[in-house]
């Protein structure tokens, strides 16, 4: 095996919609930071790590949460062997090293984020740490990626305009039918004749409005029946327990996600 194809495997699989990867490749030689949008499990995450690997950048995730705050990121005093000694955070961590921090949902956090982001995220590509008195400067290689899911925002849940126009916008959707198709068979090795129906599927559930779904059913959702399937599960077994139980919790509205299920299998 040459080295070439070494590389290549060594790049996690994605399947681009439009030209997604010359703008985040365009973003990070450029400097500037990136903003994913778009509903849960269609392949953000995938997106950050295929382009950090394609890059050759270390990429280095933070799942953001309500309790997340600042000092999450940028890290804190502890107490070792009775001394006490800074420990770097990951975003600290990242712009020390260069590569890419990914803060994923990152309006879940503490609104005290926003401020150790906004001299990272313009063009001074700073991070002060009050607590050591150190102003780092973010190499070349560094890289602030942020994702968020606009379906799930309220007032009290959304970054403020001074915060998003930081960054560079990219849009993310379910991919389209035939994408879809491969990346199912290429994600689980279920044949093509078994996604297809799948894909159609998941599309006549993501069009039911009056079901009142949170969300649709997700690439992610889709890639767990497929691996049910795989494993031996009936198809109808495999959709209930990822393309209905995941969705709702409400009766009536998995009595009718059974219904579009029933017409599949
Ligand atoms: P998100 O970060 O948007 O919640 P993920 O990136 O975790 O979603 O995607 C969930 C799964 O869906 C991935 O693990 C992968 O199996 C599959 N997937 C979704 N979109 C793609 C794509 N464009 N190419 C390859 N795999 C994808």
């Amino acid at each position: 095996m040459d080295a070439t194809v070494i590389m290549e495997d060594a790049i996690p699989f994605y399947r681009p919609s439009g030209n997604e990867c010359v703008l985040f490749e365009t973003a990070f030689r450029q400097g500037l930071p990136v903003m994913l949008k778009g509903p849960t499990g269609c392949g953000k995450t995938r997106f950050v790590s295929h382009m950090a690997a394609r890059l050759g950048l270390s990429l280095n995730t933070v799942a953001c949460h309500d309790d997340l705050t600042a000092a999450d990121l940028t890290g804190r005093f502890l107490l070792k062997g009775g001394e006490t000694q800074w420990v770097d955070g990951p975003l600290t961590h990242s712009v020390r090293q260069g590569g890419i921090c990914y803060l994923d949902e990152v309006v879940e956090a503490r609104k005290d984020v926003t401020v150790v982001l906004h001299p990272l995220t313009d063009d001074r590509r700073l991070l002060p740490l009050e607590r050591t008195g150190e102003l780092l400067e973010a190499p070349d290689n560094f890289m602030m990626v942020i994702s968020y899911n606009p379906g799930y925002q309220n007032i009290l849940k959304s970054l403020k305009p001074s915060t998003r126009q930081r960054f560079i916008g990219i849009d993310f959707d379910y991919p389209a039918a035939e994408q879809e198709v491969q990346i199912i068979c290429k994600e689980t090795g279920l044949d093509r004749m078994r996604c297809v129906p799948l894909v159609n599927l998941a599309r006549s559930i993501r069009n039911l409005k009056d079901l009142d779904l949170e969300e649709g059913a997700s690439t992610r959702l889709l890639v767990y029946c497929a691996t049910l399937m795989m494993a031996g599960i009936s198809p109808l077994e495999a959709a209930q327990a990822t393309l209905i139980e995941p969705l709702s919790d409400e009766e009536s509205a998995k009595e009718g996600l059974l219904e579009v299920v029933r017409a599949t299998f």
